[in-house]
């Protein structure tokens, strides 16, 4: 990539800084908010009658921070409170307490590129089983934290371009009638399962299609449609046209990001169903997910991805991508001094 190693090597540099804080500042290894109370984050513990925990009932984001300044948060933000709507959740502080809180956590931890995750739980309930009403009158709770940022693809798998990828055949992702999947949730069943597959099978990360693709061949096969993986959408690329599910994935505050860059660099996209088969007649692959940004596959279930290197058009797309979050349009720095006073 073009800013690939740049970007990467000023990454590094805050990242040794961060890692000398470490000693002195309790924070710097990360820092949660709990009920109005900071900790550090290996401190933090939920309580065990949350139903957040007993039943995964919550919904959650992940915003980031680079290079000291929010990227998306008001993007993210909102896809919350859209999912929190959409399970019956209120999350107990407003959308400015939220911002406010965390530019103070990001201060006080000192942390310059950061993941940060809010997650809005049913609340707490007694040890006995709760009626629909009463579960509807339980008080919510909300836990933040920030923690240095996190790669779904690390910099090195990025840097070499071989990042691997398999269609996975002992799962496929849970129907959206099941779970909706523009609900940000942790019900990671299918996509934990779909991780071992790709381990066993040498590869780095699973794409689960929307029906079984293990099923012996036939007329079926030519409805399976790519969906998304284990913490990212996908991004196929053909002729020079950008390929990702319309349906039945997360909205992926990346994806629009990749959208924005598509506008910018004039590069034409389509958000329809994916067919199995154009993943395996794609000229590029790309994930895309706020802990990691636009991470190439260049291998899929163990052949080259058009011809086995990082393509023009993902390079474009990684560099725009990366200058996106310096620009005010989508981020806003957080002045850590005046934060911290
Ligand atoms: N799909 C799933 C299942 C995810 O969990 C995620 C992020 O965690 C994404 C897609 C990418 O979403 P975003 O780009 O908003 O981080």
């Amino acid at each position: 990539m073009a800013t690939m190693h740049e970007i990467f090597s000023a990454y590094q540099s805050r990242l040794s800084d961060l890692e000398a804080s470490q000693s002195t500042n309790p924070f710097a290894k990360g820092i949660a908010w709990i009920q109005g109370r900071v900790y550090p984050i290996h401190e933090a513990h939920i309580p065990m009658l949350d139903q957040g925990f007993l039943h995964s009932d919550l919904t959650y984001d992940v915003p980031s921070v680079w290079q000291g300044r929010f990227f998306r948060l008001d993007d993210h933000l909102a896809r919350l409170e859209r999912s929190c709507e959409k399970m019956r959740l209120r999350a107990p502080l407003s959308r400015p307490a939220i911002k406010r809180t965390l530019c103070a956590m990001l201060a006080r931890s000192g942390i310059q590129d950061a993941f940060v995750e809010l997650i809005v739980t049913r609340g707490l309930t007694g040890v006995r089983g709760l009626s629909a009403d009463e579960v509807a009158n339980l008080s919510n709770n909300l836990y933040m934290f920030i923690v240095p940022y996190v790669w779904v693809m690390s910099p090195e798998v990025q840097l070499a371009g071989n990042g691997s990828a398999v269609i996975a055949r002992t799962v496929h992702r849970t129907p959206p009638n099941c779970m909706d999947p523009t609900i940000k949730n942790l019900q990671w069943g299918d996509l934990t399962r779909g991780m071992f597959e790709a381990n066993d099978r040498g590869a780095g990360y699973p794409f689960l299609t929307d029906v079984d693709v293990s099923e012996p061949k036939g007329e079926r096969q030519s409805d399976v449609n790519i969906t998304e993986g284990s913490g990212f959408n996908i991004v196929i690329i053909k002729d020079n046209t950008l390929y990702t599910p319309r349906k039945g994935v997360l909205e992926g505050v990346t994806r629009q990001s990749v959208f924005d860059c598509c506008t910018r660099l004039g590069v034409p996209y389509v958000l329809d169903k994916v067919p199995l088969r154009m993943a395996y007649e794609a000229d590029e692959i790309f994930m895309c997910t706020t802990a990691g940004g636009v991470m190439p596959i260049t291998q899929l279930d163990g052949k080259a991805v058009g011809d086995g290197k990082v393509g023009p058009i993902t390079t474009r797309i990684w560099d725009v991508y990366w200058r996106l979050h310096y620009e005010e349009e989508f981020s806003f720095a957080v002045d850590y001094e005046d934060e911290r006073g």
